[in-house]
């Protein structure tokens, strides 16, 4: 079947129609303008605020809505089978075949689309209340974090998203490094948009990690930034999963300042980075406390980067379900692989990204 879909340009944000999925850009020209934008020789254009109040959709929109809606499904359908068939061909070892993972997140990407479609589609009157398709998708499908094959992610404790996460360590434990690790996995798994904010002090380091092997620029930003306004600024300039905060001081970056990102991007997760004693990185993990995870102390932690993951927006059900997770975590973290997260082995980016 040759769709024809309606994307959103990645550098004007106007839509444009293609029947290839993996198209970004309208023309060639905004291509070349957002090649020059991650070379720093172009500004990008912010996106456009959303219609404050969107009029109801026409019949015809709905109509197109649900054609799109089914395609993903059927998408989605095709997907299912073929990691259900590799597991079972793996069994056992469901979780070590060789592309799982990326037909994993393939499969969360349509979910996420499909799910936006229902979202646009369910918002007016209620033309399409008998479609049973309708009634399939009803969550928010999750990042599956869980069901991915690696060592950084099951460090990290596989957090609701979004979440916020403190990254504390002493000076010189590796907390940078950690951190440039960690947005390295979570770009090439999830294939998402990073925004890694820096100050003056951590430029240089972050980007000679950056550097020490190469990252896909089309999903990473870094920011150097002076203030708060500059990473306000820097969000609004592409649909980012992740923002990275090195380090959360310089910025006096706090709760309030979380709050209020939050509520202007509800998808975004946000790594703080700071040393343990800084009070902005207190004042963050006291408003997260209700889900505040600390990763069990290991003997060998000191010398490395610690992580603090505390996960928000979890729904009150999924929540209790969380809370049991989380006493699986803990026992993860005693294992001794905690202990191959140490900085010379992050020097040498060891076998992690
Ligand atoms: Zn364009």
């Amino acid at each position: 079947m040759n769709l024809t879909i309606t994307k959103q340009c990645e550098y004007c944000h106007q839509d444009f129609s293609t029947s290839n999925s993996r198209k970004k850009y309208c023309n060639k020209t905004c291509r070349n303008y957002a090649s020059e934008v991650r070379t720093g020789k172009r500004e990008a254009i912010p996106l456009p605020s959303l219609p404050s109040n969107s009029k109801p959709l026409s019949v015809e929109e709905k109509e197109q809505l649900l054609e799109l809606l089914k395609a993903a499904n059927e998408e989605i359908k095709v997907l299912e089978n073929q990691i259900k068939q590799g597991d079972e061909a793996n069994e056992g070892e469901s979780f070590y075949w060789r592309g799982r993972d990326e037909l994993r997140i393939k499969l969360f990407r349509l979910q996420e689309k499909r799910y936006d479609y229902y979202q646009r589609l369910t918002k007016g009157d209620g033309l399409l209340q008998g479609e049973e398709i309708l009634k399939t998708i009803q969550y928010q499908p999750t990042y599956p974090l869980r069901e991915l094959n690696d060592q950084m992610i099951i460090m990290l404790g596989y957090p609701k998203l979004p979440f916020v996460a403190t990254v504390v360590g002493d000076e010189g434990s590796g907390k940078s490094i950690l951190s440039v690790g960690i947005c390295r996995t979570l770009i090439r798994l999830l294939q998402c948009k990073a925004l890694y904010v820096v100050d003056m002090e951590n430029e240089g380091d972050v980007l000679k990690y950056f550097g020490a092997k190469s990252v896909d620029y089309e999903y990473l930003s870094i920011k150097k930034a002076d203030s708060i306004q500059d990473i306000e600024g820097a969000l609004a300039m592409d649909h980012f999963e992740f923002l990275f905060i090195d380090s959360t001081s310089s910025f006096h970056f706090n709760a309030a300042n979380i709050k209020k990102l939050r509520y202007s991007y509800p998808k975004l997760s946000i790594f703080c980075i700071s040393r343990v004693a800084e009070r902005s990185i207190k004042s963050i993990a006291t408003v997260c406390m209700d889900t505040y995870v600390q990763l069990h102390p290991h003997p060998g932690i000191t010398e490395m980067g610690m992580v603090d993951i505390s996960g928000k927006a979890v729904p009150p059900l999924k929540h209790e379900i969380y809370d049991d997770e989380r006493e699986m975590e803990i026992t993860t973290y005693d294992e001794p692989q905690y202990q191959t997260y140490n900085k010379s082995e992050y020097s040498g980016f060891g076998n992690f990204c």
